[in-house]
């Protein structure tokens, strides 16, 4: 078995008298990508951000090779190696494509290091090196998606935490995310993916877990959750 790369146990979120998770307990071994799925309001999005010391823990823990990182704050996660591509393509709309991704390099002190990353990330996505120029704003949905993705690749992340990455995309720009995903993983980045789309992720996922109403469901390796077809229609959607 790889080490592991996250543990979560038990983990509550709280906002205000609204208990978004409820005790969820989650690992992610190195080099694996997990995927965490489940009906809309499940608490997926809050989990992410609790372990990018963005959503208020109100109880257990969570801990990153072996280090205890629950209260830790947002800047201090990122500058671990870990970093999350948000839900809803949350990038700087009035900064050009370059700009965009250098500020995913905020952690990064070596230039040679920030170099590398430029070139890793206009090899996955040419098409945001065709648009290295353009202001955010001036980009299609599938390209802000992959500028969001490639922002946090800029961190050089041995952690890479994905919030809904094809969400609201074209059939054809979605397959070509779930490409590029199946690239990072080949290179041995560790990934933590949240999606709707239940299908593709497990195509590319080692294991899943899937939330109901904040608390674990059910969970297992993906390649026996897919072939479950029942299963899939009933909790994860038809993707
Ligand atoms: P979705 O796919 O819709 O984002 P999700 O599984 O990611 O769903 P969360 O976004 O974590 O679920 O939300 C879990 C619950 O917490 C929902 O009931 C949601 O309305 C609530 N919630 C999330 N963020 C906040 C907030 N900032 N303030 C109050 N309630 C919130």
């Amino acid at each position: 078995m790889p080490d592991t790369a996250l543990s979560i146990r038990g983990l509550v979120i709280r906002y205000g008298a609204v208990e978004a998770v409820r005790g969820v307990d989650l690992d992610v071994p190195q080099g694996h990508v997990v995927a965490l799925l489940g009906a809309n309001g499940a608490g997926k999005t809050s989990t992410l951000r609790a372990i990018s010391g963005l959503s208020p823990v109100a109880a257990g823990s969570i801990s990153y090779e072996g280090r205890d990182i629950t209260h830790l704050d947002a800047e201090k996660v990122t500058r671990l190696g870990i970093a999350q591509s948000p839900e809803g393509r949350q990038v700087f709309a009035d900064l050009t494509v370059e700009e965009n991704l250098r500020t995913g390099a905020f952690t990064v002190r070596s230039k040679a290091q920030v170099a590398s990353s430029f070139d890793r990330c206009y090899r996955y996505f040419p098409r945001l090196a065709e648009r290295r120029s353009q202001l955010a704003y001036t980009l299609s949905g599938g390209e802000l998606q992959m500028l969001a993705i490639a922002r946090a690749l800029m961190a050089s992340p041995r952690l890479l935490l994905l919030d809904e990455p094809s969400l609201g995309l074209a059939p054809l720009v979605v397959q070509d995310i779930f490409r590029i995903l199946a690239e990072i993983r080949a290179e041995g980045t560790t990934v933590l993916i949240v999606e709707q789309n239940a299908l593709q992720t497990l195509k590319i996922a080692d294991y899943a877990y899937v939330l109901a109403t904040g608390r674990n469901h059910l969970e297992g390796p993906a390649a026996d959750l897919i072939q479950d077809h029942a299963l899939v229609e009933a909790y994860l959607g038809s993707g």
